[in-house]
């Protein structure tokens, strides 16, 4: 039987410590932890993270907007060697790809590689987005989801799915069980990214939403339960 193989994204933020920056470590080990349940069951992890707890590239900055990118992308590598270190701490196996060289400190990205180490059992980590500026990791997540053919991405954030507008602004703004990925382009919810957006749905890639702190949500959403929006395609 074809195994579960799904992608998790998750910000840098929902990783930093109360200032915003580094990282709190208990909930990275709760993440590790929901994380091995899923992977003892059977299921392909593979992991995106943002960068936004050290660096963005669009903001903040008035140096060339190419090498703040570049920043950023290595800023994803750091947050990557961080968690997977911890997830390793938890007991799982772990391997972090990149799009450029890093020397021995990620692996080059190669499809047949990471379909290799997804039927080892591995939790894979795609560092460095698309190793291009001007990209996110939402496009790096949608990128390496489409080219390792996963059944759903998965994002972890810290609201518990897609509103009609801003739940903190509009106190009438109402959850979204479900919607279709024209619906949220149409809608400009601001979900992921626009290039990321079209990437998901041309190759059919549905996307879930749901707060990354509420209890077992990751352990759940690995699993095909979704506490929050469901996006179709
Ligand atoms: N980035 C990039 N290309 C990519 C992925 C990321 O240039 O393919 C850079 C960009 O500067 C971005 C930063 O890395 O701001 C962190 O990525 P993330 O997706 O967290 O950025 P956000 O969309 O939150 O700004």
């Amino acid at each position: 039987m074809k195994k579960r193989r799904v992608m998790l994204k998750l910000s840098g933020e929902a990783l930093a410590n109360a200032n915003g920056k580094g990282y709190d470590e208990a909930v990275v080990r709760d993440i590790a932890r929901q994380v091995k349940r899923s992977v003892d069951a059977g299921v392909e992890v593979g992991i995106v993270i943002g960068g936004g707890n050290y660096w963005r590239g669009r903001t903040g900055t008035e140096i060339a907007r190419v090498k703040a990118d570049q920043i950023g992308m290595l800023a994803t590598v750091m947050n990557c060697i961080y968690v997977s270190e911890i997830f390793r701490g938890e007991g799982m196996e772990t391997e972090i790809f990149s799009p450029f060289l890093c020397g021995a400190m990620t692996e080059l990205f190669s499809v047949d590689k990471a379909n290799a180490l997804f039927a080892a059992g591995r939790v894979l980590f795609f560092a460095g987005g698309t190793g291009h500026p001007y990209f996110s990791t939402d496009t790096g997540i949608a990128l390496r989801a489409t080219e390792l053919g996963v059944d759903e991405i998965l994002l972890a954030k810290s609201i518990d799915g897609v509103y009609t507008a801003d739940p903190k602004l509009d106190p009438d703004a109402k959850r979204y069980d479900t919607l279709t990925m024209q619906e949220m382009i149409d809608k400009k919810l601001g979900v992921i990214d626009l290039t990321a957006s079209v990437l998901c749905m041309e190759n059919k890639i549905p996307l879930a939403i749901f707060d990354l702190h509420g209890d077992n949500a990751i352990a759940d959403a690995l699993r095909g339960v979704i506490h929050g929006t469901t996006v179709t395609v």
